[in-house]
């Protein structure tokens, strides 16, 4: 007996798919509902860290996630000008435990589509082309779910994972609205230079972080994270001139990425974003969890871990429970928020730290720590 048979999840991103995983594999009826007409993931690759890793193998998707991506050891630092001489090979924590790499790049792409396989062969159905638009809660208790202006069904619970502009927590009356942290992000996905084993950062140059990840053996991700600006009606063409420019002080494998922008490659931006939902993540049998409820820059890439980790939690409580009541909820919350708010907290305050100039911040020790609260399962 599970505390729900019949549940609506809003969104495919990673924290949808995995709750979609989840109650489907425990006999749990699942419709997800998607509003793009396709699964497709803008912004190129994806750092994943242990404690993301650990929660694949928990849905069953680890083996197939790992042959797509690429796992790694460690961090180097280097820094701008000729040469990119390396500073420092920093070791990182093996926050998912022992039985996992530290950290994984990885096609965002290719994650998604491995997960929606999972998710369909577990038994959800998946709506694309199907936007949330409003919920009405029925006399037995039930949620009713409109798709486009039209009523679709019933559930017994709906699952909120429609990112940071969440149309589900406006829905149930949460009003916390993400904000730029005053940070902008280009990235692109291009091909690996040999050379490139492990996640390398450039701090000290003209751009607040410069650095690329390698995402398969031919593949890797490049970023430069700016001030804020509006560049949102910039051309593909401008796109990656902007970042061909700005990367200009970056040597070593930057010569190769510019090479790859130069031939065709693509270049996408955003700004970074903060918030958390203080409090409980519900409202009666709704709920909101990953980025509609939490959102950080990714200076520790652990955005879309706790989006996985808010699914793991909910769907375990979901399906060794047998009654949707306060004590299951109060038991989500404990688990999560104080979590999540650490994650988000120290990720802002390592973007701070670098628009501050505060060079003597204890960044290492910030991000050790929570990379060790991390490999304590949630
Ligand atoms: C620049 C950048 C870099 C990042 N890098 C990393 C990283 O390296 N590592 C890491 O762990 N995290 C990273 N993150 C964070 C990570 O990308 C997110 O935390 C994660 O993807 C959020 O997943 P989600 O499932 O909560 O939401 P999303 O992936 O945003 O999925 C939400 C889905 O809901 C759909 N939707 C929205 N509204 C509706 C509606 N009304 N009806 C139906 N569907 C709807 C959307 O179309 C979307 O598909 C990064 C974030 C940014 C901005």
């Amino acid at each position: 007996m599970t505390a729900v048979s019949k549940v609506a999840i809003v969104g495919s991103g990673v924290a949808g798919l995995a709750a979609a995983i989840q109650l489907a594999r425990a006999g749990v009826a699942v419709d997800l509902f998607e509003a793009k007409s396709e699964l497709s993931v803008l912004g190129s690759g994806i750092t994943l860290q242990g404690n993301a890793l650990r929660v694949f193998d928990a849905l069953g998707a680890w083996d197939d996630i790992r042959a797509a991506g690429y796992p790694f050891v460690g961090l180097t630092l280097r820094a701008p000008g000729p040469g990119a001489p390396a500073v420092a090979e920093l070791p990182d924590v093996k926050s998912g435990g022992p039985d996992y790499p530290s950290t994984m790049g990885m096609p965002r792409p290719e994650l998604a589509r491995i997960l929606l396989e999972h998710a369909v062969a577990a038994g959800a159905v998946v709506h694309f082309a199907s936007r949330i638009t409003d919920l009405s809660t029925d006399e037995e208790g039930g949620v009713g779910v409109v798709i486009d202006g039209q009523p679709f069904d019933r559930y017994d619970l709906v699952i909120g994972a429609d990112g940071v502009n969440s149309t589900v927590r406006g829905l149930i009356g949460i009003d916390t609205k993400p904000e730029s942290t005053g940070m902008g992000i280009w990235r692109t996905f291009v091909s690996r230079p040999a050379s490139v084993e492990r996640s390398e950062l450039y701090y000290g140059g003209p751009m607040y972080i410069a650095g690329y990840t390698p995402t398969s053996e031919n593949t890797m991700y490049a970023f430069l994270v700016e001030k804020a600006q509006d560049r949102f009606g910039v051309t593909d063409e401008d796109a990656a001139r902007i970042m061909i420019e700005e990367s200009r002080a970056y040597d070593g494998p930057w010569n190769d990425i510019r090479a790859d922008l130069e031939a065709g490659a693509t270049a996408n931006y955003t700004w970074f974003t903060k918030h958390i939902v203080d409090g409980a993540w519900n409202r009666g049998r709704v709920v909101i969890i990953g980025d509609a409820a939490h959102s950080c820059p990714p200076t520790i890439a652990q955005g879309a871990a706790q989006g996985l980790e808010d699914a793991l939690v909910l769907t375990e409580l979901l399906v060794a429970r047998d009654a949707l009541d306060d004590s299951l909820w109060a038991e989500f919350h404990e688990r999560r928020v104080p979590r999540a708010t650490a994650v988000v907290e120290a990720s802002v305050q390592l973007g701070q730290w670098q628009i501050d100039g505060d060079r003597d911040a204890d960044a290492g020790g910030l991000i050790f720590g929570i990379a060790q609260k991390m490999a304590v399962p949630a």
